[in-house]
């Protein structure tokens, strides 16, 4: 399950639903998914320690 985080733009409030329950303003997605580019170069970086390791 992903988490869905929403933000409100006015008055930094966390909340999960579509409109800030303080002042009413439709709310944002506090982390968009940017995820999948950071675990492709984690991947790499991994790939690439152990391919380090396994050349003489
Ligand atoms: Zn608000």
């Amino acid at each position: 399950m992903r988490f869905l985080i929403r933000r409100c733009p006015k008055c930094g409030r966390y909340t999960l639903k579509n409109t800030c329950p303080v002042c009413g303003t439709p709310t944002r997605v506090a982390h968009p998914p940017r995820f999948s580019p950071l675990d492709k170069y984690v991947k790499y970086r991994v790939l690439m320690k152990r391919l380090s390791k396994e050349r003489p």
